[in-house]
């Protein structure tokens, strides 16, 4: 039987950044994952930007959040001689009739990420008409790309078992928690995405899932250096080939993209683009959102071996580096958990 300390379940973005951060402190921790290419981190746009687009305002935690995004994904990159962090401006696209709210938001904490106002963006495949805000710092983390190499790097290492946690195995003992009848640990913590709305223990904290779908289109001539933004992002990845997301939908909550999905996203498209293009994959995933937009942290009440990290939504690129090093704080050291991310608020 093997044994450790700390057993996290999943190995998407969420279990991979508290599994490097639990490295970082020298604990003693394995990770079970059941790969799935439909999982959340295997399908993500990754983007992120440090401007909320509805109130023009700079994003809460913004100046937390972004120095532990470079440090985390920057030291990752070193480990494992990947390159998952893009760093590429984004340009917002906007109707003169709300330029002065831009202007207005420039002079505001949100200027410090608007870096020039464009009158009228002139650039070839964008269509005419529109202003523009250049916004940095900005870019996207290759989150499949990050945890396939992570993956391969804690499998080297003997921390991953590729397996599916069986909830009805976990078999409590008096100091430790046998899990799978394989693995002995003394604390549990559940990072499996979506996939937590069946846990028996967290599967009712807050969970409320949202399914996305997300494009990628060949199209020679859009611009490479900067991710446009109109009601979609058209995210550069090379070689003419761009990413185009997303969609948000709390009703069918599955794996499978859909026409109707498919053809949101083009009409969205076609607003802000005037080249043409070709549809080269078409893909859908489950964020795991919780009701309050906020990721969840923290242990079980009754079961005080158990701990969650998960909920990080929409935005897990800029929230995971943040509060896993939030969770292994706590984990480790105690360490108090912001009320607004702790799982109490729920159980
Ligand atoms: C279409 C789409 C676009 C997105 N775009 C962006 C974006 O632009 N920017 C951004 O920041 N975020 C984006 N996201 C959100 C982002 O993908 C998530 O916040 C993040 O990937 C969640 O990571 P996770 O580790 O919590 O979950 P997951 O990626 O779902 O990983 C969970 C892992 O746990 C495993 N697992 C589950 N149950 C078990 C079990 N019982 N036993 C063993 N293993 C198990 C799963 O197989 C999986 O490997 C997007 C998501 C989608 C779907």
């Amino acid at each position: 039987m093997k044994t450790t300390k700390y057993l996290i379940i999943g190995q998407g973005l969420a279990g991979t950044l508290l599994a490097a951060e639990l490295m970082e402190r020298k604990a003693e921790f394995l990770i079970m994952d059941a790969f799935s290419p439909y999982s959340a981190s295997q399908v993500a746009g990754g983007a992120f930007i440090p401007i909320v687009f509805r109130t023009l305002k700079k994003a809460e935690m913004i100046d937390d959040y972004l120095p532990s995004l470079f440090r985390t994904y920057h030291s990752l990159e070193s480990l494992t001689s990947g390159r998952f962090l893009h760093l590429t401006p984004s340009l917002k696209l906007f109707r003169p009739d709300v330029r002065h709210q831009w202007q207005k938001a420039k002079e505001t904490s949100a200027g410090n990420f608007i870096k020039e106002i464009i009158d009228q963006v002139n650039i070839s495949g964008v269509k005419a008409g529109f202003c523009g805000a250049v916004i940095e710092p900005s870019g996207w983390v290759d989150t499949k790309m990050l945890t396939a190499k992570m993956g391969e790097w804690f499998l080297k290492n003997n921390l991953l078992i590729e397996e599916k946690l069986d909830y009805k195995s976990i078999d409590f003992q008096k100091d430790s928690i046998i899990v799978n009848g394989s693995i002995r640990a003394e604390k549990i913590i559940f990072c499996e995405g979506a996939g937590a709305i069946h846990n028996p223990w967290f599967g009712n904290a807050g969970f409320t899932l949202n399914k996305g779908e997300i494009l990628e289109i060949e199209a020679p001539g859009l611009p490479a250096d900067f991710i446009v933004r109109g009601d979609v992002f058209v995210m550069p990845l090379g070689n003419d080939r761009f990413r185009v997301g997303s969609t948000y939908d709390r009703k069918n909550i599955d794996h499978n993209p859909t026409e109707a999905g498919k053809q949101q996203l083009l009409q969205k498209l076609d607003a802000i683009i005037s080249l043409p293009f070709k549809v080269i994959s078409h893909q859908a995933g489950i964020r795991p959102s919780i009701k309050d937009r906020k990721p969840i942290l923290g242990t079980h009440p009754g079961f005080p071996q158990l701990f969650i990290f998960n909920g990080l939504g929409s935005k897990g690129v800029l929230y995971g580096p943040y509060h896993a090093k939030e969770m292994a704080d706590f984990l480790l050291y105690g360490k108090a958990l912001s009320p607004m991310v702790n799982v109490s608020r729920y159980l």
